[in-house]
């Protein structure tokens, strides 16, 4: 369910602000009365989107924000989850974290993109954080929400990007440890600031390499984070069935897969115990459903 169209940040390497204009909120009301008809259809879990999602009310209202439409949708009954996303990282409120903590229906899921793990690089990009700010939202978010999944993404080989600006990436991810990282090696997006006044001056090759150690160092930290969930009983809501197996999603985002018996569990809520956790999915064996 889209809640807020465009974007005010003028990130220099993102198109995003040219092709979809500055930030527009949709009416709480408009809001919570699609998300009840897709209930009233079967939904049992809806996505609030905008390209910085936390940015959702600002323009409807001096006090109006996500936490608050947060509330209104988690009391429509029949739904089950909610997430939301994209994250921009200073727009993830105290108040924000608060409510995803408490709201039951609100998934401990939060995608905060950081891009870069070094101040220099991120000024060039004019993502309008330090490190310092961004780890204490980071922080934050972990202190005030138990058990939180966090994913971000990432581009390697933006404009001024230097080994050692690249090393400091790699130090936040080995640290903050996050469940998934999408990692993109930089190119350049014609129309974009970073197009018209940046060096595209990191070789190609230097892209892919690093992009490279992003997914090796990323793959060890997501296994290391499934490892414990072995033997462990959650909640699948399952999606899809793919080569005889049903694929579905915990709260907390992760992907699982457990084997297709005869009913169709599409749509259901299956109690699912973990018996492979791997970096990327966890292979299940299913309890029960429904
Ligand atoms: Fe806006 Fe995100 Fe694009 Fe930055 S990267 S301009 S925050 S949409």
């Amino acid at each position: 369910v889209n809640i807020v169209h465009g974007c005010d940040n003028f990130c220099t390497f993102c198109i995003v602000p040219y092709r979809r204009g500055r930030e527009r909120s949709r009416p709480l009301a408009e809001v919570v009365a699609e998300v009840e008809g897709l209930v009233a259809r079967g939904v049992r879990e809806v996505t609030l989107l905008g390209q910085k999602v936390d940015s959702y009310g600002h323009d409807l209202g001096p006090d109006l924000d996500l936490a608050d439409l947060l509330t209104a949708v988690d009391a429509v009954d029949g739904l089950d989850r909610i997430r939301f996303l994209t994250s921009y990282p200073l727009g993830v409120t105290d108040k924000l974290i608060d409510r995803v903590a408490r709201l039951d229906k609100v998934c401990e899921h939060i995608n905060i993109p950081v891009q870069s793990g070094d101040d220099a690089v991120l000024a060039a990009m004019h993502r309008g954080y330090t490190m310092t700010q961004y780890r204490d939202r980071i922080a934050r978010i972990k202190d005030g929400i138990p058990g939180v999944s966090l994913s971000t993404d990432i581009i390697t080989g933006f404009s001024g990007e230097d080994e050692a600006a690249f090393e400091r990436t790699l130090d936040l991810l080995e640290e903050v440890r996050f469940d998934v990282v999408h990692v993109a090696a930089y190119s350049v997006r014609p129309g974009t600031i970073a197009a018209r006044t940046l060096a595209d001056d990191v070789p190609d090759e230097v892209k892919k390499a690093r992009l490279q150690r992003v997914e090796e160092l990323q793959e060890r930290v997501a296994a290391e984070l499934n490892s414990p969930l072995r033997h462990q009983e959650i909640d699948v809501l399952v999606e899809t069935r793919k080569d005889g197996r049903w694929e579905g999603r915990t709260r907390t985002n992760k992907l699982v897969h457990f084997p297709a018996g005869a009913s169709d569990l599409r749509g259901e809520m299956a109690r699912v115990r973990v018996v492979g956790p791997r970096a990327w999915s966890l292979q299940g064996e299913l309890i029960s459903a429904g």
